[in-house]
């Protein structure tokens, strides 16, 4: 096993950038992991827009939402997260780009996102979230 390791070690040397994004995703991820829980915890399973229930069955389409609409404002009482269902967490965000309009958003990317699928759209928004 450890002749493995040294193995892939010197075959492709990680790329100091590669590393630190790689460590950059990691810590995201971990940080959306915990207040995923800390919502999932603190708030009962039910969409805030629509009422939809949850059961650990199909938990994965609630999503936590982020009230002022930064992932990095994440208090600990939970003030700034709301369980949204996939379509209704869609909705809220292209509410929300609407609302910006002729500021951060281009025309183009408010006439996709009117003119998509939602769950292309959410795809997109997370993406764009992340990046
Ligand atoms: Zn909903
Ligand atoms: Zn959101």
């Amino acid at each position: 096993m450890d002749d493995d390791m040294a193995d892939r070690k010197n075959r492709d040397k990680p790329d100091k950038l590669d590393e630190v994004i790689a460590g950059a995703r990691r810590q995201r991820e971990l940080r959306e992991q915990t207040y995923r829980e800390q919502a999932l915890k603190l708030y009962p399973w039910v969409c805030g827009r629509c009422g939809r229930e949850f059961d650990r069955k199909n938990l994965r389409e609630l999503t936590v939402h982020h009230r002022d609409h930064n992932h990095d404002n994440n208090p600990p009482d939970g003030s700034n997260w709301e369980l949204l269902c996939l379509y209704c967490h869609d909705n809220e965000h292209s509410r929300y780009l609407d609302n910006q309009a002729g500021s951060m958003v281009t025309k183009d990317e408010r006439h996709s996102i009117s003119t998509h699928r939602p769950f292309a759209d959410l795809q997109k928004l997370l993406k764009k979230k992340n990046d």
